[in-house]
């Protein structure tokens, strides 16, 4: 597999916890957990996947991940990230590693994610509980028996 960062390359951060106080937006304190930043300010995520990764829709997949942790790198280090990049290990027969780069979240990238948040919120001030089958988080879900007995 070929080498995506070099192992002299010094990075910005690793795992690093971070916290940003969204009150003056009214919204909740966003806390998240980055698995890297690279020189220059390339946040990194790293996934796992079984298979490779739909370069069409891997962007609106992942959009609120990385937005959130745009909004906590500028909020920590007062400047704008350089980049955004996801990082898949694609667990095949032969194993292979798909970067998926984007640039610097956009304006209405971030008012995108305020307004979920701000959806968010309000629905759980309102107890705005409903199903919402899935067959993919229906399969792991742990509230599955209070789910049967919702109305
Ligand atoms: S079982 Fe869980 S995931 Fe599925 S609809 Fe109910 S709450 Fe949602």
């Amino acid at each position: 597999m070929p080498r995506v960062i070099s192992l002299d390359e010094k990075p910005e951060a690793v795992d690093v916890s971070m916290e940003a106080d969204l009150s003056h937006h009214g919204l909740p304190k966003l806390i998240g957990i980055i698995d890297l930043v690279r020189k220059g300010g390339r946040i990194v995520d790293f996934k796992t996947s079984s298979t490779t990764p739909n370069p069409e829709k891997v962007e609106h997949l992942h959009e609120t991940q990385l937005s959130s942790y745009a909004v906590l790198y500028r909020d920590a280090v007062g400047k704008k990230e350089s980049g955004l990049e996801l990082h898949h290990l694609v667990k095949l027969k032969t194993p292979k590693l798909v970067v998926s780069s984007f640039p610097p979240m956009t304006e209405s990238q971030k008012t995108r994610l305020f307004r979920i948040m701000e959806s968010y919120q309000e629905g759980v001030e309102r107890r705005d509980w409903i199903p919402s089958p899935s067959p993919m988080t229906c399969a792991c879900c742990e509230y599955f028996n209070e789910c049967r007995k919702w109305s």
